[in-house]
């Protein structure tokens, strides 16, 4: 363990040309004070959960003072916002403070989002309210207890300072943890520059940095792309089987590591549908959960686009035509392991088309049912029960469960290995919007008990808690009527 003030920083971005980033210094908020910190992400950081001050942590990570070793900046970026170029994008309101070195030898970038104006801010403020910080700060550990790549947050930083939003809204800051700041959108702005030089040193930092292996390939390029491909599949087919809409799968919030990135107003869908819109600035509904793996599709063929200078087209092209078996691969592997099938049946597929057919049809909460689906004992009509209550007609489920009962017993496994097999697939709690709601009205009110509670809830998703059954149990009904917008 270090302390704070002791982190190693090695800023290897900064050593590239000065053009790809613009150096600033962090805004400091007006009583800035810790909310909530993260044990997990401290320790990341060789810093000791226990040992952590939080009027320290407010300090560094609430803009008002600098790390030594800290060298800020703002990212250059470009991108495609809702299927239209915008060359004028970058880091408005987040800036990379530095790159630190833990003991593993790991790299983590530290990025603060809220830190006030930079060159690329355009027409905004350069903050970050509360509200949408609350968001980003619980959904990191959310994701990362569910097991779906995503950045990280270490602390949550809070403040008197207050901004316009949907009206006046107090300020935050989240200090982001993750390996890799970069996203589709660097390559892109540097392609349609036409800065073929400068794309070529960026992209052979991200092989140096991120991707050394496929140095070793014939075209490291191809590998690389191939390599973010997968990965950035793979993250959207855990999305589609857990039932997260991300909302604005823009190519600037598209990380090249395969993270879920950039969070704003994403959602945990309470009922299964496929038509699922999170925000309502996106009138028409270009990324609705179920375009989220074609959205994906695209967005990969923008950066393709980017890579022609480096790439044969023949191998590009290539690699994108495969999106679609390499996401049924991920897809459909996945769901067979939420349903415990540890065989694989040619038949899985149209039964988990079906589930979700009939999840859609009858507004069933496909994560609370696959919960109960693993206490499901054939010979148990309880636990039959249980199952078939989670649709509104419950018949509409009998013809499906019969099917799924058949197919277990085709299984080599026992009942109680395949339940405690599901049960680690299937999780007890996620961040649904009503949760972060309630934490962001307490928060308002001065109260940051139920951010820290949600925290320690999220962070094991798996493990049922009596305390907590709240959270395991259906949403209220007022949940349904939550309007996110981008405005963050
Ligand atoms: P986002 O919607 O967060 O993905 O941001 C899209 C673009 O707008 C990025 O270039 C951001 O840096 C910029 N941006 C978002 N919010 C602000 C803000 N409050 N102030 C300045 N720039 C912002
Ligand atoms: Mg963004
Ligand atoms: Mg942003």
């Amino acid at each position: 363990y270090k302390p704070l003030s002791k982190l190693t920083f090695d800023n290897s971005y900064v050593q590239l040309p000065e053009h790809f980033y613009h150096r600033v210094n962090p805004v400091g908020l007006k009583n800035a004070h810790l909310i909530s910190f993260n044990p997990a992400v401290a320790e990341l950081l060789d810093l000791n959960p226990c040992e952590i001050n939080p009027s320290q942590l407010a300090q560094y990570f609430g803009g008002g003072k600098l790390l030594e070793g800290s060298e800020p900046l703002a990212m250059k970026y470009a991108g495609h916002q809702f299927g239209y170029y915008n060359p004028d994008l970058g880091d408005g309101r987040g800036l990379l403070l530095g790159e630190v070195i833990n003991s593993q030898n790991e790299r983590w970038d530290l990025h603060l989002k809220g830190a006030g104006k930079t060159a690329f801010s355009r027409m905004g403020d350069g903050k970050a309210v509360l509200r949408s910080s609350i968001r980003e700060y619980l959904v990191s550990a959310a994701m990362t207890g569910l097991g779906i790549p995503t950045t990280q947050a270490l602390s949550l930083v809070g403040s008197e300072t207050y901004t316009m939003r949907e009206g006046m809204e107090p300020c935050a800051q989240v200090l982001r943890v993750s390996q890799c700041h970069i996203r589709f959108g660097h390559f892109e702005h540097f392609y349609h520059r036409r800065m073929e030089d400068d794309l070529k040193v960026l992209a052979d930092y991200c092989l140096d940095r991120f991707y050394p292996v496929c140095k070793q390939a014939s075209n490291p390029y191809l590998a690389m792309f191939r390599e973010i491909r997968d990965r950035s599949l793979s993250m959207v087919a855990k999305w589609q089987a857990y039932g997260f809409v991300h909302g604005v799968m823009n190519t600037d919030n598209m990380s090249i590591l395969g993270e879920t990135f950039d969070y704003g107003p994403y959602t945990f869908m309470d009922t299964y549908d496929p038509n699922f819109v999170s925000s309502h600035t996106d009138e028409q509904g270009r990324y609705a959960f179920k375009n989220q793996p074609n959205i994906m599709g695209w967005n990969l063929s923008c950066l393709a686009q980017s890579l022609v200078g480096l790439i044969p087209k023949e191998g590009l092209i290539e690699a994108l035509d495969e999106c679609g078996t390499l996401y049924d691969r991920f897809y459909y592997g996945l769901m067979r392991h939420r349903l415990g099938l540890l065989s694989e049946e040619t038949a899985d597929k149209s039964l988990i088309d079906q589930l979700n057919s009939l999840c859609a049809a009858h507004h069933v909460d496909q994560n609370r049912f696959l919960r109960d689906l693993s206490r499901l004992n054939p010979e148990d009509d309880a636990t039959i029960q249980a199952c078939l209550l989670h649709a509104a007609d419950p018949s509409a489920l009998t013809g499906w469960l019969s099917a799924y009962s058949n197919r277990i017993d085709n299984e080599a496994t026992s009942a109680l290995l395949r339940q405690r097999q599901m049960q680690s697939a299937n999780p007890v709690y996620l961040l649904r919007n009503y949760m972060a709601e309630e934490a962001i009205r307490e928060a308002h009110q001065g109260d940051y008990r139920l951010v820290n509670t949600l925290l320690a809830v999220l962070r094991n998703p798996f493990v049922e808690k009596d305390e907590y059954e709240r959270y395991a149990a259906k949403p209220p009904e007022w949940a349904g009527g939550i309007c996110l917008s981008c405005s963050s």
